[in-house]
């Protein structure tokens, strides 16, 4: 176990804010996190579990122990005609595993291609995009608490997900640490191009030239077209969860603005797109100091070169005082605020 003094974290979070750390130490095992974990008791410090630093946003000095998850492999543990559980290491890369899964044609998770950070950080906020959550392949995880090191393993009944949440981004908050994760993919995939600009990318080819392979391209080519890679300008991907509000509320919406973008959920209320709200603020591409929004989606909170975590957090806060004047809604932070 190596443990490192006042450590930065520039390198470890894709907002690229320069924070430094009391302690930081890689865990490449159940029982280095178990000795972290030990360690931040001994010293009264708070620990704080990294992935890959994609869903977070230091706002100063994190006066306390990071550890960082690293535990790495990928392991074929049961299979049948139909269906393989993979059993994987909460530090390896999401995208890895994607890659690992299509080469194979394990259906399930091409269309969470390309999401940045480690598996054991996907349950988290059950990590979601063009049509696909993480729940609809989600088998398992183990882990460790961080009050008495105790481990449990959790089944998809237990995680309590939901859209961009569960029980670990809730009542488990920083109190138990994923240490590896198991999924449930099908070897007969089904196809999924049902959401918009996935369906549209994938209008004028053959059927069976289809294949999940071809999926994770496509997701990969609209991903890289949207998004700002995060080595250029730093990002956490969408800041802000889509708001969502009763009947009443989203037809007060329609009614002043024509052009509003709603998508009814299963219990009758509707799902507004935050980076729309941001936009008729008229907040896209916004820039103070190196802080701003991206200039093709409002949702996307960008710093072009050295804005610091307070900044980028000043910023949140005045899209969100916006948002509520002229909408009447609150927007709640999809990233992990430290
Ligand atoms: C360009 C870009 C695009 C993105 N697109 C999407 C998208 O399409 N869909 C989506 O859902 N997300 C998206 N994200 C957000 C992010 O990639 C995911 O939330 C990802 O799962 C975060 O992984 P991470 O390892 O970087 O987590 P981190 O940022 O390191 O951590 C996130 C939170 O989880 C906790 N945590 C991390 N690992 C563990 C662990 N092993 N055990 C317990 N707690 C842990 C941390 O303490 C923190 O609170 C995007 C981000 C970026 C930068």
């Amino acid at each position: 176990m190596n443990i490192i003094e006042n450590k930065s974290l520039l390198k470890y979070n894709t907002f690229n804010v320069d924070v430094n750390s009391e302690y930081f130490i890689e865990c490449n095992s159940k029982e280095e996190i178990k000795g972290a974990i030990k360690l931040a008791d001994e010293k009264i410090l708070p620990p704080l579990i990294l992935g890959g630093g994609s869903n977070i946003l230091f706002t100063k000095d994190f006066e306390g122990v990071v550890i960082k998850n690293s535990i790495k492999g990928i392991e074929v543990i049961e299979e049948t005609d139909e269906h393989v559980l993979i059993k994987c290491g909460a530090g390896e890369i999401w995208d890895n595993l994607v890659e690992f899964c299509v080469e194979k044609n394990f259906g399930g998770i091409e269309n969470l291609s390309l999401i940045p950070g480690t598996v054991g950080a996907a349950p988290i906020q059950n990590i979601g995009a063009y049509g696909a959550e993480l729940k609809d392949v989600f088998y398992s995880l183990t882990g460790v608490f961080l009050s008495n090191l105790q481990e449990k393993v959790f089944y998809e009944k237990d995680c309590k997900f939901g859209y961009r949440c569960s029980i670990f981004k809730d009542e488990l908050k920083n109190k138990f640490v994923i240490t590896e994760v198991v999924l449930k993919l099908t070897k007969n995939p089904l196809i999924n191009t049902d959401y918009s600009s996935l369906a549209k990318a994938a209008f004028d080819i053959p059927s069976e030239e289809l294949t999940i392979k071809k999926v994770s391209e496509l997701v990969k080519q609209i991903r890289r077209s949207k998004l700002p890679d995060t080595k250029e300008i730093g990002n956490a991907g969408s800041f802000f969860k889509n708001p969502i509000v009763d009947k009443n509320h989203a037809e007060k919406i329609k009614l002043e603005f024509t052009d509003s973008i709603q998508y009814e959920t299963e219990d009758g209320q509707f799902k507004i797109p935050a980076g729309w709200l941001i936009e008729k603020c008229g907040l896209k591409g916004m820039r103070v100091g190196d802080s701003g929004t991206y200039d093709k989606q409002a949702l996307v909170l960008v710093n072009h070169g050295k804005a610091s975590g307070q900044e980028i957090y000043k910023l949140a806060e005045f899209i969100r005082k916006q948002v509520s004047f002229n909408f009447n809604i609150n927007l709640e932070a999809e990233v992990n605020i430290i």
